[in-house]
């Protein structure tokens, strides 16, 4: 693939000499060379966005539904290829990356359906002595630049759930993708720009800065900046915070997303989801299934069923519809990843499947009876592992799921509907999905995290909630 070494800075795309290999997981081989960009450029679109925040404010309604929409319509014709340099870039297999561009194409229609919602409501002033006679409503006004701040697993979905509300919330928008993947990003600024200007907008409303941490810095610390939404690791994520304070930061994070499997469950049903749910996207999901806590009384049938499912499971070339687990990001995850695995065991966890590599890629692994204290329990595996652990009843159960320092999306099966609402009340998650996997999102819902899987909510609605401030009019007409 070849692209112009140059970044979108302004209303023009400026030359830049550094660039970097970019690499197909699965054999390692270069697949393009793109532009890298630097703090001095970062401070450039910082300017840039700052010199067209009312232009973008003032930008009608229609016209940004319609440059929403008409990036839509591209992305919708190109599909196909795009999903091919998902695979290419980040190693995913094809079915998941099919399922991102289905899920982008979601995520700019509702974007542009929303911006119709985006309104105040009025306030009865009356209410006290004070407010007679007076006239009260409030509107929502853009918050100014927006900082968009990505990771490498879905960086077409995480760009576009940045970059769509900010535009449908009137804000000028940089985005930094991931350095080792920020093709279809690329593509996507591209086509956002042409599709702003092609409807009378500001071409640079939407600026692009690749790099690593010096360009995030960069642009997270700058003062003028209103509002950074990062989607990545809590690490980082909180060290953007601190640094961007008191900016106000939207943190989406990681997690070990957790299933329960309570004595009533569907057991089928159960096994299924932690297939489909713990293994998608090679385990590099923030909410793919990392620790199945079932109920002792079921576990030895649980795993009877889950077991034999991995077969499933086809490790392989991700181009191949027909791959479900491939290579991961880089042969120092892959390296991490088992030796969280190994480490488990030496602390007392049994190895009921998987823990080698096929070709380049990890096989589906599962762990049995891993301890707390170990990485694969506590931390964030990111990879192709699910970790069960046996719990003598559900009041157990949800023990062991809130310990953690991770709350973003969790499961239980049960065919109880009074465990359902009890599990609402007791799970200490962003979203709790009762008989589907984790991994279940819409995106008309709010999607977020607590504890350190993050700050704040996205979904379109709710990501314009958080580019946009009240601004509260009073009046005494006379
Ligand atoms: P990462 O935290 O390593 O990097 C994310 C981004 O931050 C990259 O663009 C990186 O270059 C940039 N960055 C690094 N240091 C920075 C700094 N000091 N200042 C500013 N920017 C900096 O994450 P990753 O490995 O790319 O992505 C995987 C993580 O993302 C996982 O933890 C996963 O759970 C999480 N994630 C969360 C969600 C969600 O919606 N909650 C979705 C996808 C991924």
């Amino acid at each position: 693939m070849k692209f112009p070494l140059e970044l979108a800075i302004g209303n023009k795309w400026v030359p830049v000499k550094e660039s970097a290999d970019i690499t197909f997981p699965y054999d390692g081989s270069v697949i393009a060379k793109t532009p890298v960009g630097n703090a001095r450029l970062a401070k450039e679109a910082v300017e840039q966005a700052v010199s067209i925040r009312a232009e973008m404010a003032a930008m009608p309604s229609h016209a940004r539904r319609k440059a929403l929409m008409d990036t839509y319509d591209d992305i919708a014709a190109r599909a196909d290829e795009i999903e091919q340099i998902l695979v290419l870039e980040t190693g995913k297999p094809l079915v998941d990356c099919k399922v991102e561009v289905a899920r982008t194409l979601l995520t700019l229609q509702t974007a542009a359906e929303e911006i119709s919602k985006l309104h105040g409501e009025t306030v009865p002033l009356d209410v006290s002595p004070a407010g007679e006679g007076m006239f009260g409503f409030w509107v929502r006004k853009p918050i100014g630049v927006v900082v968009a701040i990505t990771g490498f697993n879905y960086p077409l979905l995480l760009a576009v759930h940045k970059l769509a509300p900010a535009i449908a919330a009137g804000c000028p928008v940089i985005i930094k993708p991931p350095p080792q993947a920020p093709i279809t990003t690329i593509m996507l600024v591209t086509l956002l720009r042409d599709a702003l200007s092609g409807v009378g907008g500001p071409e640079g409303g939407v600026q692009l800065v690749t790099g690593g941490p010096d360009v995030g810095e960069a642009l997270t610390t700058d003062p003028r900046i209103g509002c950074v939404s990062f989607t990545g690791s809590a690490e980082v994520g909180h060290q953007i915070a601190r640094a961007a304070a008191p900016t106000k930061v939207v943190l989406e994070l990681g997690s070990n997303a957790a299933l329960i499997v309570a004595a009533d469950a569907d057991l089928d049903a159960a096994a299924d989801a932690v297939i489909r749910g713990g293994y998608y996207a090679n385990g590099q999901a923030c909410i793919s299934v990392q620790r199945v806590i079932v109920v002792e009384s079921v576990k030895d049938a649980f795993m009877a069923k889950l077991l034999p499912a991995l077969d499933r499971v086809a490790v392989g070339d991700p181009r191949l519809p027909e791959t479900r687990v491939a290579a991961l990001i880089d042969s120092g995850s892959t390296g991490r990843v088992r030796s969280w695995v190994y480490s488990a065991v030496s602390a007392g966890a049994t190895l009921a499947a998987g823990g080698g590599i096929s070709g380049t890629a990890l096989e589906p692994t599962v762990l049995l009876d891993v301890p707390d204290g170990a990485d694969a329990w506590d931390e964030e595996i990111f990879g192709p592992v699910v970790a069960v652990r046996g719990v003598p009843d559900l009041d157990a159960a949800y023990d062991t799921l809130n310990n953690s320092r991770y709350g973003l999306h969790c499961s239980i099966f049960t065919s109880s509907l009074a465990t359902a609402y009890d599990a609402v009340d007791r799970i200490e998650a962003g979203g709790i999905v009762i008989n589907e996997v984790p991994g279940f999102r819409s995106d008309i819902a709010p999607y977020g995290g607590v504890k350190d899987s993050g700050i704040g909510r996205e979904g379109p609605r709710f990501a314009m909630e958080e580019m946009t401030v009240t601004r509260m009019v009073a009046i005494r007409p006379s």
